[in-house]
């Protein structure tokens, strides 16, 4: 079973006003001044257990609107869309909760960890969540500690728990944030731009971690502009005026260890040399 199927969405925002009578767009039937924006005009696609995508496509393509319905954030005007064997169109705002908490694990470009929370604090957060009424159990603080430790020892910062986001570097905090999406261990992680705020060392720790992670199984989708960080990823779906213009299987991702273990060498030759 695929942990994601799309077929034929379509996502249509309607917006008021003639100022935006130069997008691309289609006139209302029912409002002489309403357009309607079609931001995604049928995407089909289907993602199975283990991959590592990403998703690129110039702006305005649609890619987050395609994350905001991938993630349950937001519902599609047409299709239908199932997530690990879930009909998510027609759920409840229940269990559209309850899937984003358990199902989805969110990365996104500014980190978003609480700051006056410790690493640990940030990473137990998502089990505080846990609904009763869904049949799961809650947890005890002991065991919710002992899992938000362990996830942190994924991403290599068990020695940074009581750690503030503002004691560490960006790519420690990100790693963090990757943390606490693995902890209620999703069916995927969600990423928005994971490096878009890192410089070029910490976003080869970022795509080596995601490369370590999908290596143990984990299923990932990612969002990014640039070319150079889809070349980690094994498959490439490209966005144009809210179509999918491409699907293509990467032959050979590139290797962020090796990419980082060079860019260390260059890096500290460097700064010997000056
Ligand atoms: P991308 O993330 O690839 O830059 P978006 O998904 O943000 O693209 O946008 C796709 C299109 O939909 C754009 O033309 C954008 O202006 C439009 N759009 C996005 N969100 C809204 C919204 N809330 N209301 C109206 N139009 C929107
Ligand atoms: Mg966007």
């Amino acid at each position: 079973m695929p942990v994601i199927e799309l077929r034929g969405i379509k996502r249509e925002y309607r917006m008021e006003g003639k100022h935006l009578s130069g997008k691309k767009c289609k006139r209302s039937k029912d409002g002489e001044d309403a357009v309607i924006v079609r931001a995604l005009r049928g995407v089909d696609f289907f993602v199975q257990k283990g991959e590592f995508i990403s998703v690129m496509g110039p702006s305005g393509s649609g890619k987050s609107t395609l994350m905001n319905i991938l993630g349950c954030l937001d519902k599609p005007s047409e299709g239908t869309y199932i997530l690990d064997g879930i009909e998510t169109s027609t759920s409840d705002s229940n269990t559209f909760a309850f899937i984003r908490n358990r199902k989805i694990g969110f990365v996104f470009q500014s980190f978003n960890l609480l700051s006056r929370t410790t690493a640990l604090e940030n990473v137990e957060l998502p089990l505080f969540y846990r609904r009763r009424e869904k049949g799961e159990k809650g947890f005890h603080d002991r065991d919710r500690k002992e899992l938000a430790i362990a996830a942190l020892k994924t991403v290599g910062l068990d020695n940074r728990l009581d750690h503030f986001p503002s004691q560490l570097s960006g790519g420690q905090q990100q790693r963090v944030a990757i943390a606490r999406a693995m902890v209620n261990d999703p069916a995927f992680i969600l990423a928005d731009e994971p490096t878009g705020n890192l410089d070029t060392g910490m976003s080869l720790e970022i795509m080596e971690l995601f490369q370590e992670l999908n290596e143990q199984g984990k299923t990932i989708i990612m969002v990014t502009h640039e070319p150079e960080l889809a070349a980690y990823t094994k498959r490439i779906i490209t966005l144009r005026d809210g179509r999918l213009v491409s699907d293509e299987e990467v032959k050979k991702a590139r290797n962020a260890p090796d990419d980082l273990a060079k860019w260390k060498k260059e890096n500290i030759l460097l700064m010997q040399d000056t």
